[in-house]
């Protein structure tokens, strides 16, 4: 074994030629660009992160290559550059130390060399000469890709309905608060929409749980093909889904509706004629009115105005009432609060 001695260097700090191995040889990924943006290190851990040798970088200015698939500055370029103020169409989230000048960022890369997208978190130390002029830049690199991946995940349970996809009923709670809330604030109308499936027992009855599932599933997919992008559409419960349409007047939100309840119908899955369970029959309705046999759906809609003295929970209320309404008419139609 090497005595450690031999790398003591006069004034009692490590010699260069032993830094540069300590460097190289770290398990964290490290590279370090000189004051012209050329890689001057590119530690072992760094070829097995990023795929490329030090060989193939070392003197270029090509290390962005390692992480994305178009041009664009690393952490330690920003850092040279001083442009932090680009930092946040950079990435995800950053943060400026000022006690020690570092810069810490993190988001998802490329990595076009292996082939699999990482989540990196990244940290540019600067190296000054002794007139404090800024001569190169450490970057020093963390894989955080399975930690982000648990938190996504962990996000989606919480978050998202299994069978659809589609945003729970705890996301539509908290997602209806918040708009109510933004609504009053900047005076914007916010609409409700309350979307149920017609006769949806009967399906179940005749398809199986499961047939009854996959069509829960074809008609998630037609609700969300009409959202806009601040719009939000939830699975309610059961064979019901609510849709969030901020800044959108009851007109609006009736035209939005009006195209969710074509497209689900457009759908064409064949519907099951409930009269076979008594329940129309008894309504005093004959075979030949009840509806189309396609699977299609009732909505009630709601808008609260800033004028208004409804809370959100009594923006449910009234859509919910619409909707009963629709219902009663008949199904497959929309209703407007009277
Ligand atoms: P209406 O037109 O009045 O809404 O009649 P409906 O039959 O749709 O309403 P009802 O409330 O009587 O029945 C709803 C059915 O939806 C009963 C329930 O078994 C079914 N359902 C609820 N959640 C699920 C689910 O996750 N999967 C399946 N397959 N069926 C479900
Ligand atoms: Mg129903
Ligand atoms: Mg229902």
């Amino acid at each position: 074994m090497t005595s450690p001695s031999r790398h003591i260097d006069v004034k009692g700090g490590p010699d260069r030629a032993f830094a540069y191995q300590m460097m190289a040889t770290l398990a964290v990924p490290i590279f370090v660009l000189d004051r012209n943006a050329r890689v001057i290190i590119w530690n072992q851990a760094c070829e097995r992160l990023t795929g490329v040798s030090a060989d193939d970088m070392i003197g270029t200015s090509e290390h962005w290559r390692c992480f994305y698939e178009e041009q664009r500055p690393t952490l330690a370029d920003v850092m040279l550059a001083n442009s932090a103020s680009e930092l946040d169409k950079l990435y995800t989230c950053h943060t400026a130390c000022p006690s020690s000048a570092n810069l810490t960022a993190e988001s998802w890369c490329d990595m076009p060399r292996i082939g699999k997208r990482r989540y990196l978190a990244a940290d540019a130390s600067p190296i000054f000469d002794d007139d404090g002029r800024l001569t190169a830049v450490v970057e020093t690199l963390r894989d955080l890709t399975e930690e982000k991946e648990a938190q996504v995940a962990l996000q989606q349970l919480a978050t998202r309905d299994g069978l659809t996809g589609l945003a729970n009923r705890r996301c539509f709670d908290d997602t209806l608060h918040a708009e109510w809330t933004r609504a009053m604030r900047a005076k914007q109308p916010l609409s409700l929409l309350m979307v149920d499936v017609d006769n949806f027992k009967a399906y179940n009855d005749a398809n199986g749980h499961l047939g009854g599932d996959e069509c829960l599933k074809r008609i998630a997919e037609a609700v969300a093909a009409e959202m806009r992008a601040n719009d939000l559409v939830a699975r309610y419960g059961g064979e019901e889904f609510a849709v969030i349409l901020p800044n959108q007047s009851l007109k609006g939100a009736a035209i939005v509706a009006e195209r969710i309840r074509c497209r689900v119908e457009g759908l064409q899955v064949p519907a099951v004629a409930p009269d076979a369970y008594g329940r129309h029959r008894q309504a005093g309705t004959s075979t030949a009115e009840l509806p189309s046999r396609r699977v299609t759906v009732s909505i009630g809609a709601a808008t609260a105005l800033v004028s208004n003295e409804h809370s959100a929970s009594e923006l449910v209320a009234i859509a919910d009432a619409a909707l009963y309404r629709a219902k009663h008419l008949g199904r497959n139609r929309i209703s407007m609060p009277t």
